[in-house]
């Protein structure tokens, strides 16, 4: 299937596909060969206005003013139209983000039911009446857009985070610009052609491309901006709120993660090992919510980390095209270098990283890393410390109850948690414990459209997904009308 544009792919500003003020374009890559896989046009400041007024005008004059009815009518469009295209997008995203062919399938099959999830969901953007003691007074809420929200997408998960964030948003009532990561643009540009087929009015969505430096923050502090949900990395993040603060704009941040995965000694250890090599592999651990440290009981450490070992051996690293590999490359050459640094740093403090699997044909030539263990790490080590956003796991042991929630706490971020126990007690006291906005308990965190997802500490501000996402798409208005006048 030819996916990829020969021609540089254009910038959505409001009615017209274009080039950008100065047509300058920028290359994207395939990760797994390293070549150049397709042109970007990249926006200028001059652009990014652009966008920004173009969704203003078209909140402005229509879109805040449609009913849920037709808004909800128009996502289910885009739903089905995404279902037609389901196929393409995933092997854009296999190319340009290094994802396997499978993986890329099954992590865009809920896409479809998200955005009807989110048309769906509408009819929930509503007000209540409050009893405020006088009966001549009628109180009450409205629930209302934003107007322009700036969605700022990073490059691990381009479509799945995009359509978990366009669902909310435009079934609120705002209209958005959509900024995709400048490492992996492709998919993007495809989706944002379907909205006109969609029947979308010009305007309400629109994306422009380039450096978060230059385009990420022009369009974060345009003071016709009102709301940023931004998904990346902490300082980033911290970097966002930073240049929005002058402003006081509505910020939901969805940010970088250190997860641990609890393994007890009476955990059903068949579903723990398939947890933990699992997140290992996955999109090469380039996952947000992918548990990096493996907290074992002292009891069981051998026979799980013998079990997860034997997994790991036979491993099918390889090209992203092949539906037989499970683990493609990372993103980047940047990212396999910050990856292998983490490696040697490991090292250099005291752990022992054992790797692998092995890299064969095609897999020698892209960004590729084995997946790797560090064993025999302690909790404070920097690399058990930091997001290193690749295949490698932190192995650290525990020995009672106690001292697995003070290592899993022991970190600056909350993002997720998943323990293994068949202990009932145990399990809701860990739940309550933990400091992190999700605990998956005997199953691994895989995160849906419908329920709310959001990190605790400095893995974020804010939930995305689910009816929370609504609230944080919409201001809440209170009026108060003295009927006796
Ligand atoms: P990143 O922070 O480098 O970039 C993310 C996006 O922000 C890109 O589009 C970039 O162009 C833009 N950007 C950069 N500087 C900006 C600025 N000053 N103003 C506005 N925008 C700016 O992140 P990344 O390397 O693309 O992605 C990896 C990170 O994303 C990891 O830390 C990972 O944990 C995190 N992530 C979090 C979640 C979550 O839901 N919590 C999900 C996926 C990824």
């Amino acid at each position: 299937m030819n996916v990829i544009d020969s021609r540089p792919y254009e910038l959505l500003i409001g009615e017209r596909w274009r080039a950008g003020a100065q047509s300058r374009t920028f290359d994207t890559l395939n990760p797994a060969t390293g070549r150049v896989l397709a042109q970007v046009y990249e926006a200028t400041e001059a652009d990014v206005d652009a966008a920004v007024l173009a969704a203003h005008e078209a909140y402005q004059a229509h879109w805040r003013k449609t009913t849920p009815a037709e808004r909800g009518r128009l996502l289910r469009r885009l739903a089905a139209l995404f279902e037609r295209d389901r196929e393409k997008i995933a092997w854009i995203e296999t190319l340009n983000v290094g994802k396997p062919i499978t993986h890329s399938l099954d992590s865009l099959k809920a896409m479809p039911s998200s955005l009807e999830y989110f048309a769906g969901i509408i009819p929930a953007v509503r007000g209540e009446t409050i009893p405020v003691g006088n009966h001549n007074v009628l109180n009450f809420t409205i629930r209302e857009p934003l107007g322009v929200c700036a969605l700022i997408m990073p490059w691990n998960y381009p479509m799945t985070l995009t359509v978990n964030k366009l669902g909310p948003a435009l079934a609120a009532g705002n209209t958005v610009i959509l900024k995709p990561s400048e490492v992996t643009p492709l998919s993007t540009m495809v989706l944002a052609r379907l909205f006109e087929e969609a029947g979308f009015p010009p305007g309400v969505v629109n994306v422009v491309n380039g450096p978060g430096s230059t385009v990420g923050e022009r369009l974060v502090t345009h003071p016709l901006v009102s709301r940023v949900s931004f998904t990346g990395g902490t300082v980033t993040g911290s970097r966002i709120v930073a240049s929005t603060a002058a402003d006081v704009k509505r910020v939901t941040l969805e940010l970088g993660g250190k997860s641990p995965l609890i393994v007890f000694e009476d955990a059903p250890l068949e579903q723990a090992v398939a947890v933990a090599a699992g997140d290992l592999i996955k999109n090469s651990g380039q996952v947000c919510i992918a548990c990096t440290r493996l907290l074992v009981q002292e009891s069981v450490k051998r026979e799980f980390l013998d079990r997860v070992q034997e997994r790991l051996d036979a491993i099918r690293i390889g090209s992203p095209e092949d539906p037989a590999t499970e683990m493609g490359p990372l993103v980047s050459a940047a990212q396999k270098q910050r990856v292998e640094k983490y490696i040697r740093i490991a090292s250099e403090e005291g752990a022992r990283p054992v790797q692998y699997g092995s890299l064969s044909g095609a897999a020698e030539t892209g960004f590729f890393v084995k997946p790797t263990l560090l064993m025999d790490s302690q909790a404070r080590m920097q690399s058990a410390q930091d997001e290193i956003f690749g295949p490698v796991q932190s192995v650290i042991s525990f020995r009672d109850e106690d001292e697995a929630l003070r290592i899993a706490n022991d970190s600056r971020y909350g993002l997720a948690a998943v323990l293994f126990t068949r202990d009932g007690g145990r399990a809701l006291r860990m739940a309550r414990g933990i400091q992190s906005g999700s605990v998956a308990i005997n199953t691994g965190v895989r995160t849906s459209f419908d329920a709310p997802f959001g990190g605790y500490k400095q893995s974020g501000i804010g939930k995305e997904r689910g009816l929370e996402a609504i609230y944080e798409n919409t201001q809440l208005k209170n009026v108060k009308y003295d009927m006796s006048v």
